[in-house]
């Protein structure tokens, strides 16, 4: 029996949406005897409650179960439409199978297109031919035809551009999902090519399976109507992620630096047998050795009804979907926005294309829907774990804990929980994040895994929920005995592996200590920084949006030192304008309540490139068109934010400070256009300050102290201009130590010119949130120090317990180290 015909396939079809290709499709299968009319109806239907695209621009619309009376004999027809149309959610369809399938005669033809879409190019070729004996001679029964592959064209892209990956860890999971989400914001489609292979560039395990590293050249290509704007967004987006990528490796690095530097917090005196691996999480841990397996899923291959089985597996991967929805929007009210990401980048695995294909093709050959499922999905573990870069290959665990979820879902069984009735130290090979989420933090004191790195999510997540955890400790750790008393230090990367009793004791009184500091740090948070003997600090925080600034209250912070503007403008295809800037400052002036609310004049150049301003690109960004210099050149950009920073002023007051300054001409010019857009909207006056992050500044920190309301150093950018080092170096960034006594002396330059003119200065680098940073800048005079909000309380306590005459002391003896080194150890 034929169940194709040419008469079934219709090439170059003009539909305008999904609607009309299914109508005509099924058409054509009336038309040709294959169905009654009413069964286009139930195809239709389908489409309210399930998506029927397949992946690589192939929809396979059907009707509903219960229609299939209206079938008269199984049949199928094309319909191509070139330039493809919308499908759902960006996906767009060029090649559109419809199917009317009495019982299974049509898996053949199923299964053979499953494979076609696996071969790069065959798809295309199917959509782009002029000859329907192609589609037919690919499609129909009978031997099955060679694949079209080899001949396949060049994809002929509509723009296409060039990118070297530069980010520290490559493209793993976090980024690859914001390429992700950026790619399918657009209908057209869009690959990444890495030497010869690619990737659909909203795929997200397709993505991961490329195996981008370091260095690796790329290509971004886009094909169809809105590819120019699709590429322009996408290298946006790889591009500006490149800035934070750098900005958290370098965070990692100097936090195993620090961790390294001080002292142990406790040592065995009994030299138990110690397992070492790499501290992931601080702190130090007692319990008992738990052993936490997996959970396993009993699978009976048992395939039934090859739709229903899809419907099955569709209905679970929706409902996996929807807990991940609810479980990043739980994990961003509970724990923050880098937690929720993880679930966001979970969610995407869940989305991808090539899995699905993968197990509707296991259906098709045959199998259960769980088989077909666990199968797919462990060939794509599989080929993520096999690729070179480890912390690529570790988000084989994240595919693993997304694909366990829909199992258990399709199977009806809960995953396991561990039941502990007293402090454990859970040791496994790996935990998932939802294992570790799922976790009773009643009783778990630490975790100790054999693999995974400290950039894994297992570990993100032990360090916000303060969970102490040590991982890549090897197999080391998993001969160890369950049952055993160990201790776990989190910082230092070691277990302790059979503790005696005495050890044991010390180690309880130290966890004991730990939990007291960190309770009364919670409690004091409100509390000022004033030290023994009366002198005050004011302690703000650095934020970047509303919501952030209301955390930073919560969590201590006194106001806000410095609000970096660049959010508003990075990640989009057009600046925002004056009345969208002023509604996001009114919102932070509001949320302030009259504290005081420093906004940084938007601070683009260096590593912060925003592709739409369309600059000529620079050999050293970093010393180019940067801050304040690219606003005296921008002043479209400049005048907008000012007006919208005038008129949000008479909701709550704002001081206005420009990045980057570096001449005194510059800031004389800002102040005149300042008083230009204040009269432009009537708007009262402000203070304005600069940035002290050059060093030319702070040498003649005497003038500029008469031209400015308010000094603020940027130690992040002082130590990078004053060591030259590149700040996000791979290789040096460790290096750029802001306790350098150079970089120390240039800023008690800068507070002493601010002292003498009666300017005030505070400091909104990373320096203000380190204790020892904070001290010394303390002791060197400064009015504020503004940090991240979680370091408020810590710094604001370290305060209260010197005299200021210590603290001057400590930061005379900083300035007459000779090295970072030495500052350190003072
Ligand atoms: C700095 O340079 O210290 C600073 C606070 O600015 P940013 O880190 O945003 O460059
Ligand atoms: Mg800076």
């Amino acid at each position: 029996m034929e169940t194709i015909t040419s008469a079934c396939i219709r090439l170059d079809a003009k539909v305008a949406n999904k609607t009309e290709a299914i109508c005509l499709a099924g058409r054509l299968l009336a038309e040709a005897g294959y169905i009654a009319p009413d069964y286009v109806e139930s195809m239709l239907a389908r489409e309210e409650v399930a998506n029927t695209f397949l992946g690589a621009g192939v929809a396979i619309p059907h009707g509903r179960i219960e229609d299939r009376r209206h079938i008269r004999r199984t049949g199928i027809a094309v319909v191509q439409v070139r330039d493809g149309i919308d499908w759902q959610d960006g996906q767009r369809a060029r090649l559109i199978v419809a199917v009317a399938a009495q019982s299974d005669e049509h898996i053949a033809i199923l299964r053979r297109l499953t494979r076609l879409m696996q071969r790069p190019g065959s798809i295309e070729l199917l959509a782009d031919t002029d000859d329907p004996a192609l589609i037919l001679s690919t499609l129909a029964d009978g031997p099955e035809a060679p694949a079209p592959v080899a001949e396949a064209r060049e994809w002929p892209a509509d723009a296409l551009t060039t990118w070297t990956l530069d980010y520290p860890n490559g493209l793993h999971a976090r980024p690859a999902t914001r390429w992700v989400e950026t790619a399918r914001r657009f209908a057209c489609e869009i690959r990444i090519y890495r030497e010869t292979q690619f990737a659909d560039a909203k795929a997200l395990t397709a993505l991961l399976a490329l195996g981008i590293t370091r260095g690796d050249g790329l290509r971004i290509a886009a094909r169809g109507p809105d590819a120019r704007r699709a590429l322009d967004a996408m290298l946006d987006t790889v591009v500006s992620l490149s800035g934070e990528e750098k900005a958290e490796a370098g965070r990692a690095r100097r936090n195993a630096l620090a961790a390294r530097r001080s002292a142990p917090d406790w040592l065995p005196a009994d030299g138990p047998q110690t397992v070492y691996g790499l501290g992931a999480s601080p702190g130090l841990a007692v319990g008992i050795l738990v052993r936490h397996a997996g959970t396993h899923f009993e699978i009976q291959d048992t395939p039934g009804d090859v739709v229903a089985d899809a419907e099955a597996l569709e209905a679970s991967i929706f409902s996996v979907r929807a807990e991940l929805e609810q479980q990043e929007a739980d994990t961003r009210g509970l724990l923050g926005a880098s937690e929720a990401a993880i679930f966001a980048a979970h969610r995407e695995l869940l989305a991808d294309a090539g899995l699905m294909r993968e197990a509707m093709a296991n259906l098709l050959r045959g199998h259960g829907p769980a088989w077909a499922w666990k199968h797919a999905m462990q060939a794509h573990v599989e080929q993520l774990q096999a690729l070179a870069d480890p912390l690529l290959a570790a988000r084989a665990l994240d595919l693993r804990d997304v694909g366990e979820r829909v199992l258990a879902s399709l199977l009806g069984v809960e995953r396991q929980r561990l039941m502990l009735d007293q402090p454990s130290i859970l040791v496994a090979e790996d935990l998932t994040p939802s294992d570790t989420l799922r976790l009773d933090m009643r009783f778990v004191a630490g975790l100790a895994v054999s693999g995974g790195g400290p950039t894994s999510h297992t570990a993100i997540l032990a360090r916000t929920l303060g969970l102490p955890a040590v991982v890549a400790a090897g197999s080391a750790l998993l001969a160890a005995p369950a049952g055993l008393t160990a201790v776990l230090d989190g910082s230092l990367g070691a277990v302790y592996l059979e503790v005696s009793e005495a050890d044991r004791e010390a180690a309880e009184a130290v966890v004991a200590h730990q939990l007291d500091s960190r309770r009364a740090l919670r409690e004091n948070r409100m509390l000022p920084a004033v030290t023994l003997d009366g002198h005050r600090v004011e302690i703000a925080a650095n934020v970047a949006s509303a919501g952030q600034a209301a955390a930073a209250l919560e969590a201590g912070a006194e106001g806000v030192g410095l609000m970096r503007t660049e959010f508003l403008f990075l990640e989009r295809d057009s600046a925002p304008d004056e009345e969208e800037q002023y509604r996001a400052y009114r919102g932070m002036a509001e949320v302030m309540a009259g504290r005081t609310l420093t906004i940084r004049a938007l601070d683009i150049g260096g590593d912060k490139q925003v592709p739409y301003l369309r600059m000529p690109a620079e050999q050293n960004p970093f010393l180019g068109v940067r801050g304040a210099r690219l606003l005296l050149e921008r002043q479209d950009l400049l005048y907008a934010q000012l007006r919208a920073l005038y008129r949000a002023a008479a909701h709550g007051p704002i001081r206005i400070m420009f990045p980057m300054v570096t001449h005194l001409d510059e800031i004389e010019a800002l102040r005149v256009h300042c008083e230009r857009a204040r009269a432009q909207v009537n708007g009262p006056r402000l203070e304005i300050g600069i940035m002290v992050e050059v060093p030319a500044v702070a040498l003649l920190a005497d003038k500029f102290a008469q031209l400015v309301d308010f000094f603020s150093v940027g130690t992040n950018d002082l130590t990078q201009y004053t060591l030259a080092i590149d700040r996000q170096h791979p290789a040096l960034a460790a290096q750029a130590d802001s306790l350098h006594p150079a970089v120390l002396e240039l800023i008690a330059r800068t507070i002493a010119a601010a002292k003498r003119h009666g300017t005030w200065v505070g400091v909104c680098g990373g320096l203000a949130g380190e204790p020892l940073g904070a001290r010394i800048l303390a002791g060197l005079g400064v009015d504020e120090l503004s940090m991240s909000a979680q370091d408020v309380a810590a710094v604001k306590a370290a305060l209260r317990t010197e005299t200021i005459a210590a603290l001057q002391a400590l930061a005379q003896r900083a300035l007459a180290a000779g090295t970072a080194d030495e500052v350190h150890a003072l």
